[in-house]
């Protein structure tokens, strides 16, 4: 138990919570402590977490191998600048994230939030077209179903009918959105699209394997392959944004490995720092660069957030890379996917059950119907468990350490819940 009336009422009407009706939801859980994948309330509660803090927390909370990284770099230099100045943590991260990600990436943008390292990802492309002479060629095509973040630009690439951003209809830049190609329909649709349009993208933007946020929806490595021979065919600029699915979370370190195609720019953030830190990263391959490099100072990029490349960051993202190398994280997902594919089964069986699905330490629920989101994540309170589903959507995204009997236990309390709900 930890008192904590004398923040908790007093501040709660001071923030703004993020997607949230703030009138009508729920209180937030007051919470004191996080450990492996566990959360403590201050009221005692401990409750098993099914999402690891928005799929960051993939080493578990509190690792000791990432907290040692973090006091000693903050007892080096927890800040300076980016610009003008360079440190050895940023260095050595962007070299081995550069090693690590497969397709011959050489540079890397990195900044503080997801969202950003889209904006600098989508910034590049039209201003590679820019350098070389296209003043056209600004648009990007986008996928329904798509999440890219929640900044203006980044809102634009999403999909336009799901429900965060539809209220900016109409005030956002305008995209060229597309069903993915992935049957013969789609891909005559897709393909006819590029074709009527060509000349006014600058790229393709997509979350390689599986669309997160907006509905947790897999697709097969053919639908990237078929978006990559497209983006070839008319010289377009390609974006895997591998937020979600990067370090693990599908099976292989990254998505792009799975997918056999490489990307011209790839977005990370998210599991970077093993969810400590804010920071995110775009890396680009030569080609993109080349396009800035010149005499001209108005072919620089220019873009640097304040707190770039934060040496903490930096030092706690080099740490979870140890982690990832010293570790067996991917047989880790391996075996959280054969406890998810049959922990989730049961669910298969209920009327009101339209799908339910597995990839990696991904495990998604769908149901047929819209449910009263307030009283599910209520349920799931009482069986000591965090979820919160969205949409039509249950999901568990644990982190990779979860032990196998609070596995059981999150698997449990969704098909225990979802049962009910007949
Ligand atoms: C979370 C996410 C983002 C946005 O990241 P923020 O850090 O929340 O700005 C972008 N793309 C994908 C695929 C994501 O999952």
């Amino acid at each position: 138990m930890v008192d904590a009336t004398d923040w908790y009422e007093p501040g709660l009407a001071h923030i703004w919570r993020p997607y949230c009706q703030i009138k009508t939801a729920d209180a937030p859980l007051p919470v004191v402590a996080t450990e492996g994948s566990r959360i403590t309330l201050a009221d005692g509660r401990v409750l098993i977490d099914g999402i690891a803090s928005w799929w960051t927390a993939c080493h578990g909370y509190n690792h000791p191998v990432i907290a040692e990284a973090l006091r000693k770099q903050l007892a080096q230099m927890p800040h300076v600048m980016f610009g003008g100045l360079v440190h050895e943590q940023a260095l050595r991260l962007a070299t081995r994230l550069c090693a690590l990600v497969p397709g011959g990436f050489e540079r890397v943008f990195f900044s503080d939030s997801g969202s950003i390292a889209v904006e600098v990802a989508l910034k590049m492309a039209v201003q590679f077209w820019l350098n070389k002479g296209f003043a056209k060629r600004h648009k990007f095509l986008a996928f329904k179903g798509a999440y890219h973040g929640d900044t203006f630009a980044t809102m634009a690439v999403c999909d336009p009918q799901e429900g965060m951003h539809s209220r900016f209809a109409g005030v956002l830049p305008q995209n060229i959105i597309a069903d993915l190609p992935r049957d013969a329909e789609t891909r005559v649709l897709f393909d006819a699209l590029l074709t009527h349009h060509a000349d006014d993208i600058a790229g393709i933007i997509v979350e390689p394997l599986v669309q997160g946020a907006g509905g947790m929806i897999f697709h097969d490595a053919e639908v990237l392959q078929h978006i990559r021979a497209a983006a070839d065919r008319y010289g377009l600029i390609l974006i895997f944004d591998e937020i979600f699915t990067g370090f693990g979370r599908t099976g292989t370190l990254f998505a792009t490995e799975a997918a056999g195609v490489s990307p011209d720019i790839i977005c990370l953030s998210k599991a970077l720092t093993g969810g400590t830190m804010a920071l995110a990263a775009t890396l680009a391959r030569p080609h993109i660069f080349d396009a800035f490099w010149s005499d001209d100072p108005g072919f620089a990029l220019m873009h640097g957030p304040t707190f770039m490349a934060n040496p903490l960051a930096c030092a706690a993202a080099n740490a979870s890379l140890d982690l990832f190398e010293s570790a067996p994280r991917l047989a880790e997902v391996k075996a959280i996917e054969a406890a998810l594919t049959e922990g989730l089964a049961p669910c298969r069986d209920l009327a009101h059950v339209s799908d339910v699905r597995v990839k990696g330490a991904i495990g998604v629920v769908e149901l047929a119907m819209p449910f009263d989101l307030e009283k599910l994540k209520r349920r799931f309170l009482e069986l000591g468990v965090f979820i919160r589903p969205f949409g039509r959507i249950i999901y568990l995204t644990p982190a990779f350490t979860i032990e196998p009997e609070d596995l059981r236990r999150l698997t449990r309390a969704v098909v225990k819940v979802t049962s009910e709900m007949v």
